[in-house]
């Protein structure tokens, strides 16, 4: 087997984005509005609740803006704007017809402001989104123009969905921040810290934080920002299948070191800014060293990273997971095992059968189809395998399949003992080939599949629903001529 090292992933790159979202800081500056109409003014309310010295240029105010101005939040000029008023605003916004409003914004732009008129977009530089204000924690919410009124629903929804008490928290949050700068001088502490806070913020949004919660997130902290390794479980690749503790595990990692059975779609949900580096080992191919990796593990570890290992399904499943906890615990890292579904479970829970059965199953094997030569474990106990009461699953069965199933039956196992293939359990290409332990070997091998694979094999399959829910197979189903299935069809 060739060797390979371990090699960063290069991140997808990021989707087309039809508009930069950026959060201007206001406060204190200049802001020009020009025009008197409603609309400008509720513009000018907008400027002025983020903390702008707004002025506005009407001739004409209509009564919004005048009193607003009556409330003393504006200075109104009642004159047309002209270029010299643009100096020093950090923004204009113009409420106008379309020939003043491409005059409006050329004058901005000599100027170096970036301008908007309202409902023109073309001779806007920025538009205004929708606004979920729990201040100081802001969402902008954009289409671009597309839709507004389908920007209305998702803030309407993001209102019901994000509590009013967030904003008090997020108050308390840059309140505390510069106290816990100089408190917790240690990066990897500080950052801990505040996962301590968005806990606490997320479990009780509604209480007002206070003092002894300050208290609270600032004991017991680690001093220094020691790393620590977590073997996260990806499961078999619907990402729909991540624990609650996986997800968070890969939000807040600092390094991710992948194996190559984790799908693509897991990885959408990790950190942006962690680094992600592949560290695979796929079946034949080559691959990166055992060793290779508890080293890098251990030396990211070391310089205060974060580091997960994420591997496909359990970790504690055939994924050499003992040797990468005993690497840090020899070498005094932190380790921490986040379990993750089996490929066993995931293929179990699209077949729609239970793996035990009180009177078809009492046992459940997990067993490998291949030694570390890539032929069968000689020291398999092949009268477990033979035994009618178990339900057997074979991890890594494809190089072995033939000779496995041929030494199960001479064992004594029913040759009419049902056995399916299932590739890419959970994923979008799933595929399941349905035998049995006779004919398995010949099916699979009349169909070309790529991806990673298990064979169940056990009579608790005779009780796997096809077509349709809560739908035997017939009684006379012809084991010889395989049902296969792709997505959700079985075909013949
Ligand atoms: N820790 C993993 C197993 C790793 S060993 C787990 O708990 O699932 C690698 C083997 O797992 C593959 O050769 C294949 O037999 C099986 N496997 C992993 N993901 C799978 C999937 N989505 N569908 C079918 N088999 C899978």
């Amino acid at each position: 087997m060739t060797s390979r090292t371990p090699t960063e992933a290069r991140p997808g790159r990021m989707e087309p984005l039809a508009c930069l979202p950026v959060f201007f800081a206001l406060k204190g500056k200049r802001a020009v509005v020009a025009g008197g109409s409603a609309a400008a003014a509720w513009k000018a309310e907008l400027l002025i609740a983020a903390g702008a010295a707004v002025e506005v240029y009407a001739a004409d105010p209509g009564e919004e803006m005048c009193e607003i101005a009556d409330e003393g939040g504006i200075a109104i000029h009642r004159r047309a704007i002209g270029p010299a008023d643009f100096k020093g605003a950090a923004l204009a916004v113009g409420a106008f017809d379309s020939d003043e409003a491409s005059a409006f914004a050329a004058l901005a732009r000599r100027s170096g402001v970036p301008v908007n008129v309202i409902d023109k977009p073309a001779f806007c530089d920025f538009s205004f989104g929708s606004i979920v204000n729990r201040s100081p924690l802001v969402i902008g919410i954009s289409t671009d123009g597309a839709a507004p009124v389908f920007a209305q629903a998702i803030r309407a929804k993001l209102e019901a969905m994000i509590p009013r008490g967030f904003a008090r928290w997020a108050a308390a949050a840059k309140r505390w921040r510069p106290r816990v700068q100089a408190l917790v001088p240690s990066f990897g502490a500080r950052k801990r810290l505040w996962e301590r806070f968005t806990e606490r913020a997320i479990s009780e949004p509604e209480r007002i934080p206070d003092e002894i919660d300050f208290r609270k997130l600032t004991h017991d902290l680690p001093e220094t920002g020691a790393g620590s390794v977590t073997l996260v479980g990806a499961g078999p690749g619907d990402p729909e299948l991540l624990t609650l503790r996986a997800l968070r595990a890969l939000q807040s990692a600092d390094v991710i070191l992948i194996d190559d059975l984790v799908s693509p779609q897991v990885l959408d949900f990790a950190r942006r800014e962690a680094k992600k580096m592949m560290v695979g080992k796929t079946g034949h191919g080559p691959a990166c060293r055992q060793s290779e990796i508890n080293d890098l593990t251990i030396k990211l570890a070391k310089t205060g990273k974060r580091v997960v290992r994420l591997k496909g399904g359990d970790p504690l499943i055939f994924g050499r997971a003992g040797e990468e906890i005993a690497a840090c615990r020899a070498a005094n890292v932190p380790v921490e095992v986040v379990p993750g579904i089996s490929a066993a479970q995931g293929a179990a829970s699209r077949l729609l059968v239970s793996l035990t059965h009180r009177s078809q199953a009492h046992k459940l094997q997990y067993i490998t189809g291949h030694d570390r030569d890539g032929k069968l474990p000689a020291d398999m106990d092949w009268s477990s395998l033979a035994d009618p009461a178990a339900t057997t699953i074979v991890y890594m069965p494809k190089k072995t399949l033939g000779g496995l199933s041929r030494r199960a039956i001479s064992e004594g196992l029913d040759p009419s003992t049902p056995a399916y293939v299932i590739t890419n359990a959970t994923r979008p290409n799933e595929e399941v080939i349905a035998s049995t332990i006779a004919g398995i070997a010949s099916d699979a091998a009349a169909r070309a599949q790529s991806g990673p694979a298990i064979v169940i094999i056990g009579r608790v399959l005779e009780l796997v629903v096809a077509e349709k829910k809560n739908t035997f197979w017939p009684e006379d189903r012809d084991c010889a001529a395989p049902r296969t299935r792709r997505g959700e069809e079985y075909v013949r």
